[in-house]
Parts: C-alpha cells; structure tokens; sequence
C-alpha cells in the first residue's frame, strides 16, 4: 500500500457544522429571494428540505452534499426566472455573506490541522461549495493558509462524485492518487475518492452522517483526534510481507 501523503479535506459536515452553519444561512438567502412573501418562502424552504422550525435539513436533501446546481434550479422555478449563470451567481454570493455569519466550525479543525501538517501530511479542500466561498470560510476559521489546495465545484475540476478535485490535489502535490486520503461526510466523498483511487475516509460527526456513510467507506472516524490516532498507528505497523498494513 503506498504511503499516505496528502489529506484532502471535505467542508461542511466535516470540518463545518453542517446544520448550525447553513441552516441559518439558507433561511436568510431565502428571505432575501422571497422579498418578504411569507408563502413563497415556505415553497423556497421545502424546496430544498429545510426545517424552518427545526433548523435543521431533512435527511437526503440535495443541499447537504451537492452543488448549486443541484439545489437552486428549482428556487428560480418557484420565483419565475430562469436558472443562469446570473441567477447561481447570485445565490452564491448570497450565501457567501449569509454563511459567514453563522459560520460553525468544529472545535478539532485548527489543532487537528496543525497535528498532521507536524506528521508530515499535506492538506487540501476539496468541496461543492464554491471556491471564493471555500476560501472564505477556511480564512474565518484562521486555517486558510495550512492549505496547499484548495477546490470547489467552480474551480475546473468538476463536483464531487466526480474524481476531478482529488485527482487535481494529487498532481498538485506530485503525488499518486493512492498517497491521498478524502475525509467526508457524505456517500459523494467517498464515491469521489474511490473513483480517484484514493482512500475513503468518512467522519461521522452526527448520527446522520455515520448511517449515511455506513458501508460506503473504508474506515470511519467520529472526529478529527480519532483520524489523527488512526494514521498514527499506521505509521507504526512494520512492512509485512512488502505491504504496509
Ligand atoms: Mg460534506
């Protein structure tokens, strides 16, 4: 097995609270579409499987794991105009401003960074969030430059469950895709890593994620200390049989 090199990180979910984060954010994006009609914002929230009352996200919505456009062509249906480049422009930059005010990053990510950055691994983001987004989040944590790489479904790879971002970081490094672990919450993480032939590392951070992730990935941590455990000990298996364990 080639040694691990690269840790190429998922967002939201797994370095961001997914439902203090957005939760928040889409209701203020959504007010800001609905221009003040109660109803259409209603239609606008259950469109994409937000709890207003909850603030929460019903499981499997759209909006947990994929890109703009997975989730906004029906918001503009319901508000009558065309879904466009202007009109994803827009809700991206809505969010931008939107999301860092609630922004909620786990309490791990900086030290957890930093302790495998001094293990010698290299760190990237790979997310379908935007890449302006991304890079904004990841400078409101006080992390963005322990990042050699950073991607979002805009930045010319293709989303994620495509294996473009992680083949993307691979090369930016130098290195095989193998030498690369993806840790993610979602079944998109993990299809985008093996498709890569790069490790699937999911992180379940809530019940939600851990029984989505079930089955899907080659090993699950609860948090970032656990991965950092784990890798660890690997580091500390002898060759055997000219494989590392
Ligand atoms: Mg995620």
């Amino acid at each position: 097995m080639t040694r691990l090199t690269g840790i190429l990180f998922d967002k939201d979910g797994t370095l961001l609270d997914f439902d203090a984060t957005w939760a928040p954010a889409t209701r203020d994006v959504l007010e800001t579409l609905a221009e003040g009609d109660g109803a259409l914002f209603r239609r606008l929230a259950l469109a994409c499987g937000l709890d207003v009352g909850a603030m929460t996200f019903l499981p499997g919505a759209p909006i947990i794991a994929g890109d703009t456009d997975a989730y906004a062509p029906v918001w503009a249906e319901l508000l009558g105009c065309p879904y466009d480049a202007a009109f994803e422009a827009r809700v991206n930059a809505l969010y931008r401003q939107a999301s860092l005010a609630s922004l909620s990053g786990y309490d791990d990510v900086a030290g957890g960074i930093d302790a495998l950055i001094a293990a010698g691994y290299r760190i990237g983001l790979a997310t379908n969030d935007s890449e302006a987004t991304a890079r904004a989040h990841l400078d409101a944590l006080g992390v963005l430059d322990r990042f050699d790489f950073v991607a979002g479904y805009d930045s010319g790879h293709g989303a994620k469950p495509l294996p473009g971002m992680v083949l993307a970081f691979a090369e930016h490094l130098g290195i095989p895709p193998q030498a690369v672990a993806l840790i993610g919450d979602s079944t998109h993480d993990m299809d985008a890593a093996r498709a890569a032939g790069a490790e699937a590392v999911g992180i379940g951070r809530t019940p939600a994620a851990r029984e989505a992730l079930s089955g899907h990935a080659d090993m699950i941590v609860p948090d970032l200390a656990e991965l950092i455990r784990h890798l660890a000990g690997r580091e500390r298996q002898p060759l055997r049989d000219g494989r590392s364990a």
